[in-house]
């Protein structure tokens, strides 16, 4: 297992967090979710995020893409403190609910381009473009509420990716999308990944997924959870060793479903 703060070798990190912890203000004091996370990704790793519910995967995740600031520590991206969220860390959630359901399916995609100032045939055109990396183009006139989950998640992968993020944050985004789909997903998820070049951090409650996607796999438990494990998922052979290990640190909270 490497050093949490070693990224590829050669590679600059693109993102840094040090020695962070996080969590929230509530009406009873303040609740810490995640205790102490030290952990560098490199410009085209791609990590994958694991634990049992409540654990401070989402939070985590938040707070790269800044939308919570650390209690302690420090979270950078490409060198700079991650103050607010920007479009080089897009974001896709779990829900199916993400998208405009007023826009059309090319709407949704080229919204956040038109918002970044294109015009909107350069945005259509580059919706387009990215309908077609997504396998929507046929759906592109559609609206949302006439779309399956899988292609609701997928519309959300193209909208993420519309503004060229460095780094695309994943909250469970296929964990509500039955077997089939959610294999296929994977598998273009991937090829998207090569093909753009994108930084990946994941988050699932899947061991499979976390070995499948990840090249390494951030372990989270407690509570506050701390970092239990980084492991690095090598060849397809060493992965039935990897899945007994992770299932073993797992092996408290299996069975618990939920978020
Ligand atoms: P996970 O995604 O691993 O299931 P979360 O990051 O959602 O876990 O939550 C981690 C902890 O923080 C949990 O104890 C949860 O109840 C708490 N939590 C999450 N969001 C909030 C919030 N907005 N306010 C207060 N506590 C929260
Ligand atoms: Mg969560």
């Amino acid at each position: 297992m490497r050093d949490a703060l070693d990224t590829a070798p050669g590679m600059p990190p693109l993102l840094r967090i040090e020695h962070v912890q996080l969590g929230y203000e509530t009406a009873r004091g303040r609740h810490v979710a995640v205790d102490d996370v030290d952990l560098a990704l490199g410009a085209d790793e791609r990590l994958t995020v694991i634990g049992p519910s409540g654990c401070g995967k989402s939070t985590l995740l938040r707070a790269i893409a800044g939308l919570l600031a650390p209690l302690a520590g420090r979270i950078a991206f490409d060198g700079r403190p991650v103050t607010k969220p920007g479009p080089d860390r897009a974001v896709v959630f779990q829900d199916f609910d993400q998208l405009l359901p007023w826009r059309s399916v090319l709407g949704n995609v080229a919204y956040p381009l038109r918002v970044n100032g294109l015009g909107r045939r350069r945005a259509d055109e580059r919706a387009r473009e990215l309908l077609d990396l997504t396998d929507l183009s046929a759906a592109a006139d559609r609206h949302p509420h006439e779309l399956s989950g899988g292609m609701k998640q997928r519309v959300a992968i193209a909208r993420a990716l519309a503004l060229q993020p460095r780094l695309l944050l994943m909250d469970e985004p296929f964990g509500a999308l039955d077997a089939i789909t959610r294999e296929r997903l994977q598998g273009r998820l991937r090829e998207i990944l090569d093909e753009t070049r994108t930084a990946l951090v994941f988050v699932t409650h899947s061991i499979d997924e976390a070995l499948l996607l990840g090249d390494r796999v951030l372990v989270l438990a407690g509570a506050p959870s701390r970092v239990v494990a980084l492991h690095d998922v090598g060849t397809p052979d060493s992965q039935g060793e990897a899945r007994t290990q992770l299932q073993a640190l797992l092996a408290d909270d299996r069975g618990d479903d939920r978020d």
